[in-house]
């Protein structure tokens, strides 16, 4: 014991509470109920051991707080740690969001909202329900059935199927249909979506061999036939999505691929990523592939999300031709990426919509890509003027500004819906901090910050949750 220090340190730790005395203080007997016995445990002794390393660095480092030091006054910080801990846990978990960024599929805040009667089935079906089961023979019933007849109806296709993701839709593709042979892509469609899909490394993990052809702007069909050869099982077409080449380019049309295909006895297979099940030029998106023409053009087999422009949950649509469609059903890892109850009872409620017509006013994503800047600036000048009258007269500026909002999912790049903003500033306090306290209410609001102003973009905010929205912000701006 010739050192000072370790003695000194010895002393402190000699002080620090136990995890016992920890558990039963009331601030933490409290959340047990919340929290469970074995988790609060499991944070106490985290709170303890962090506390341990900062007294021995103090001691180390001669800090002079040491002297202040006492059993209560570690107890006290211990449980401050451990509140704290908690909480961080506690805003990690799954939380509903206000989306005021205008960005209409957030690949961060989920993608699609769902509609309501999306949400509905999901309830419906949260208990048992006839996933796999018959009710007219009381059997076994096929998986599936139903939401593939209303995806065949909806596109003309002969089949459907229905996995985890478009990725795993186009991992799958290619491994029932190119592994071991190669399959012809256009540079111009060698691209990375969505920061982890890349069209190389999915080719590759499916055992197929890639085989480029053209140029990063210009690829032609004497390219594509150019690069055909022996060992060639398939022609893929994928759509840029996040990506746009503008100017000198050129584009084989899926059409004189499809004659290319037929004439070389060799598959066509379209990734068309979020793909329409409407035309959606109307909203300014000229260049997604609808599923529908897609197919007539010629396509063997098209792959698409269920949660991109669709406005469904995470899913990965296959249509084709019916042989086809049977030959992935029966390959070993469509076992492996195929959906739950869940997933089913979502798109089926969707994918109704769009047969019923009424997608564009029930489908959210349609919905907010269809609202008229007119309608905007009425919605957002009544929030101006409520929260003008909630709000104390202290150097809050709340003003109206036009805008732009954005499509998102990785859909039209170049694509920015007109929009009339609430842009929000203060005297003496910054942006940042506005845009923090609003993402750390009660019920989160996401807001973006230009020009020093944080804006908020009604687009994506339903009319049923303003009401919400004027109480989150007249809390973060009190
Ligand atoms: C978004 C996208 C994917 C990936 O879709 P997920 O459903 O997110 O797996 C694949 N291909 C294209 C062309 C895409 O746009």
């Amino acid at each position: 014991m010739g050192n000072p220090q370790t003695a000194e340190l010895e002393a402190a730790l000699r002080m620090l509470p136990s995890t016992d005395d920890l558990l039963t203080a009331p601030g933490v007997q409290t959340l047990i109920p919340e929290i469970g016995r074995n988790r609060a445990t499991m944070l106490v002794r985290v709170a303890i051991e962090e506390l341990r390393t900062e007294l021995a660095d103090d001691i180390a480092g001669h800090s002079g707080r040491v002297e202040a030091y006492s059993k209560e006054s570690l107890s006290t910080t211990a449980l401050a740690k451990f509140a704290r801990l908690w909480d961080l846990r506690r805003v990690s978990r799954l939380r509903k969001v206000i989306n005021a960024t205008g960005v209409v599929i957030h690949t961060n805040l989920g993608r699609a909202p769902l509609s309501p009667e999306a949400t509905q089935a999901i309830i419906g079906s949260a208990g048992y329900c006839t996933l796999e089961y018959d009710l007219t023979t009381g059997r076994r019933g096929k998986r599936g059935e139903y939401l593939e007849s209303l995806l065949t109806d909806m596109t003309g296709a002969e089949g459907a199927l229905v996995v985890n993701n478009c990725a795993a839709a186009a991992y799958l593709v290619l491994t029932v249909f190119a592994k071991g042979g190669e399959a012809v892509v256009s540079r111009g469609e060698l691209v990375e979506i969505g920061g982890d899909f890349r069209v190389p490394d999915v080719l590759i993990q499916s055992g197929a061999t890639l085989k480029e052809v053209g140029t990063t702007n210009r690829t032609k069909v004497s390219d594509y036939e150019k690069a055909i050869g022996e060992n060639t099982k398939i022609l893929v077409r994928v759509h840029p999505s996040n990506y746009k080449i503008v100017g000198f380019t050129e584009k084989a049309s899926l059409a004189e691929l499809a004659q290319l295909s037929r004439r070389k006895g060799i598959l066509l297979y379209e990734d068309a990523g979020s793909g329409a099940l409407l035309d959606l030029v109307k909203f300014g998106l000229t260049d997604e592939p609808l599923i529908s023409r897609s197919l007539a053009d010629g396509a063997d087999i098209v792959t698409f999300s269920g949660d991109k422009l669709l406005g469904g949950v995470q899913a990965g649509i296959i249509v084709g031709g019916k042989n086809l469609i049977e030959q992935i059903r029966k390959h070993p890892l469509y076992r492996a990426l195929r959906v739950g109850k869940l997933v089913y009872a979502a798109l089926e409620a969707t994918v109704e919509s769009y047969l019923r017509e009424d997608a564009e006013s029930s489908v959210p994503v349609l919905k907010m890509l269809g609202l008229r800047k007119e309608r905007l600036e009425e919605r957002t000048g009544d929030l101006v003027l409520r929260l003008q009258n909630k709000l104390s007269k202290d150097g809050t500026v709340i003003e109206m500004i036009s805008g732009a909002s954005v499509v998102g999912g990785g859909s039209g790049p170049d694509v920015r819906p007109e929009t009339v903003l609430l842009a929000i500033n203060r005297a003496n306090v910054s942006p940042a901090e506005i845009e923090n306290k609003l993402r750390m209410g009660a019920t989160p609001v996401i807001t973006r910050i230009e020009n020093d102003k944080v804006l908020i973009d009604l687009r994506t905010v339903p009319e049923d949750e303003e009401d919400h929205l004027v109480e989150m912000l007249a809390v973060a701006l009190s």
